[in-house]
C-alpha cells in the first residue's frame, strides 16, 4: 500500500472538527460579550465583581481541599502509577548485601487476595509495588513451564519445559514432573546465576531447583527437595533460620514455594469457601515470614517477590469436546494426543500431513454437528499467535489445539460428572493472572504498574542483585518502570 492510498484511506479526524466548532463559538460569543460591555459599563462592573468573588471562593475551597487530601495521605498510603522521579532507592540497614527471597504460592489468581482478609499481603501491597491487574503467565499456564520462565526468564519454548509433561521425539523418553536430568531443563536458572557471580542461593522447592546444573549443585543444606507433607510453617522457619547466620553466609537469593491455593483450586473450583481458606492460610504464612525478619531487623533489607505461577477457572464436564466426536472427518488415535486438556498438542495420525490433520479436524469443528465444537481450535504450531512464543523447540508437538477457557478436551464420552477448576488456558484469559507483589528498598511503597509477564522476573531479580544475567526474554526497559534508581 502506498503512501497516497493510506492518506486517502485516512479519515478526517473527528477531535479536530470538534475542537474547531468550540472554538469558533467561543469567538463569537467574545464578539457578543465586546459589544455588551461598551454598551453597559455597570454590568461589565458587576461581571468582574461576579468573576473576583468566584476566583476567592474557588481559592478557598482548592486549600481546603489540599489541606484535607494531605491530612489522609497521612493515615493511608498513597497510591501512584509508576515510582516517583524523585524517589530512589533505600539504602540496606543490617544486611551487608541485597537478598533477594522469591515466593511462590501456587494457582493464586489474581483477586483471591480480595476473596478474605489478607492483611499480611495487603501490608506488602501497601508498602511495595503491585502488578495492577496481576501478573500474566506464560503459556501454556501451566505450573512446570511458568516456575521455570520465572527462573530463567526464558518462554517454555527456550527453556525445554514446554508442558507438565511430554514425550521427546525421536527418542521417545519422556520428561514428568519428577525428571531431574538437567538434560531436560534449558537456560540458566537464577540460583545457577547468582552461584556463578560467587554469591549463595538457597532453594526451599521451586520446579528445576532439584536439577544439577553448572556451579548449582543442589546441596542438602541449601536446596530442598520437593515434599509436599513438610508443613508450611516449618518452610517458613527454615527459610528465616538463613538470617542467623553471619552476614556474609546468608544466601544472596532464596526460594519459598507453596502449593496452595492450587490444589483446593482444581478440586473445587476458584469460587468455593475451601479456596478461600487456603489464601487466608498463605497469608499466615506471609505474616509468620514477616514477623520473623522483623525479629530480626532485616525485613526492610530484604527484597521479598510474591507471585503465583497461573490462576484458576471452573470446568465442569458438560463443557467437554470428545475427540472421537471428529471420526466422521478423522479418526485420531489416543497414540497420537500428547495431553488433551487444558492444551491439545499431538502429532497427526499415521498416513496423513500435519496440515490435512488440521484441516479435517477445524472442518469438523465448525460443523455444528460436533458437541462444543466452536470452543476448540487447532493450529499448526508455527501457525499459532506469536503472542504465545509456543512454536521453536522440536518438543513441542506439531498439532496444537487451544480451548476456550473452562472447557476441557478428552477422547471419548465417560460418565464421570464432576465439577471442579482447571489452568493452563491461553495466557490472555484474566482468569489465569496470577499477582506480583515486590517489597523492599529498591520497590516503591504504595505503587501499582501495569501487568506484565513473568519472564521479566529474571532481570528483575539480577538487577537487586546487582549481578548479570544470562540471555533471555526480559525486555531492557521493564526494569526502568518498576525499580526505583539508586541513591
Ligand atoms: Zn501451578
Amino acid at each position: 500500500m502506498g503512501v497516497s492510498s493510506f492518506s486517502i484511506a485516512t479519515p478526517p479526524n473527528p477531535i479536530e472538527e470538534e475542537d474547531e466548532s468550540q472554538n469558533s463559538s467561543l469567538l463569537s460569543s467574545n464578539k457578543t460579550q465586546s459589544v455588551n460591555q461598551s454598551q453597559n459599563p455597570k454590568k461589565t462592573i458587576f461581571f468582574i465583581s461576579l468573576i473576583i468573588i468566584t476566583c476567592i471562593s474557588l481559592s478557598v475551597a482548592i486549600a481546603f481541599g489540599f489541606l484535607y487530601y494531605s491530612s489522609i495521605k497521612n493515615v493511608s498510603p498513597s497510591k501512584s502509577v509508576s515510582p516517583s522521579m524523585a524517589e530512589t532507592a533505600r539504602p540496606l540497614v543490617k544486611l551487608s548485601q541485597p537478598v533477594v527471597l522469591l515466593i511462590s504460592t501456587d494457582g493464586f489468581r489474581f483477586g483471591y487476595q480480595f476473596k478474605t482478609p489478607t492483611p499480611n499481603i495487603h501490608r506488602l501491597i501497601h508498602n511495595g509495588t503491585e502488578a495492577d491487574l496481576g501478573l500474566i503467565p506464560v503459556f501454556p499456564t501451566l505450573t512446570f513451564p511458568n516456575h521455570y520462565s520465572i527462573a530463567t526468564g526464558l518462554y517454555p519454548a527456550y527453556h525445554g519445559i514446554i508442558n507438565n509433561h511430554f514425550t521427546y521425539p525421536g527418542t521417545g523418553e519422556t520428561f514428568y514432573m519428577g525428571s531431574h536430568d538437567s538434560k531436560w531443563w534449558l537456560g540458566e536458572p537464577i540460583w545457577e546465576t547468582v552461584m556463578n557471580h560467587g554469591l549463595k542461593a538457597a532453594t526451599y522447592f521451586w520446579p528445576g531447583s532439584e536439577v544439577k546444573k553448572g556451579s548449582w549443585n543442589c546441596s542438602a543444606d541449601m536446596c530442598k527437595h520437593f515434599n509436599g507433607s513438610v508443613a508450611f510453617e516449618e518452610r517458613v522457619d527454615t527459610v528465616l533460620k538463613y538470617f542467623d547466620l553471619t552476614s556474609n553466609e546468608i544466601p544472596s537469593f532464596m526460594t519459598l514455594y507453596f502449593e496452595d491455593p492450587d490444589a483446593q483450586g482444581h478440586k473445587v473450583g476458584p469460587d468455593d469457601p475451601q479456596i478461600t481458606a487456603a489464601v487466608a492460610k498463605v497469608d499466615k504464612m506471609i505474616g509468620r515470614l514477616i514477623d520473623g525478619l522483623e525479629k530480626r531487623g532485616v525485613f526492610e533489607d530484604v527484597t521479598i517477590i510474591l507471585v503465583g505461577d497461573h490462576g484458576m477457572v471452573g470446568t465442569c464436564d458438560k463443557k467437554i469436546i470428545y475427540v472421537d466426536d471428529l471420526s466422521p472427518w478423522i479418526e485420531i488415535p489416543p497414540t497420537s494426543v500428547q495431553t488433551y486438556t487444558p492444551v491439545l498438542s499431538m502429532y497427526p495420525p499415521p498416513g496423513i500431513s500435519a496440515a490435512d490433520t488440521v484441516a479435517k479436524m477445524m472442518e469438523g469443528l465448525k460443523s455444528g454437528k460436533v458437541d462444543n465444537g466452536m470452543n476448540m481450535r487447532v493450529f499448526l504450531k508455527e501457525d499459532l499467535p506469536a503472542r504465545l512464543h509456543y512454536a521453536a523447540s522440536e518438543r513441542i508437538p506439531p498439532i496444537i489445539g487451544l480451548l476456550e477457557e473452562g472447557f476441557k478436551v478428552e477422547q471419548k464420552k465417560t460418565k464421570r460428572k464432576e465439577c471442579g477448576g482447571s489452568h493452563g488456558y491461553d495466557n490472555s484469559y484474566f482468569s489465569m493472572r496470577s499477582i506480583f507483589i515486590g517489597h523492599g528498598p529498591q520497590f516503591g511503597r504504595g505503587v501499582k504498574v501495569p501487568s506484565f509477564e513473568n519472564v521479566e522476573i529474571y532481570n528483575l531479580i539480577t538487577s537487586v542483585l546487582k549481578i548479570q544475567g544470562a540471555p533471555n526474554n526480559g525486555t531492557e526497559s521493564f526494569l526502568k518502570s518498576i525499580l526505583l534508581p539508586s541513591s
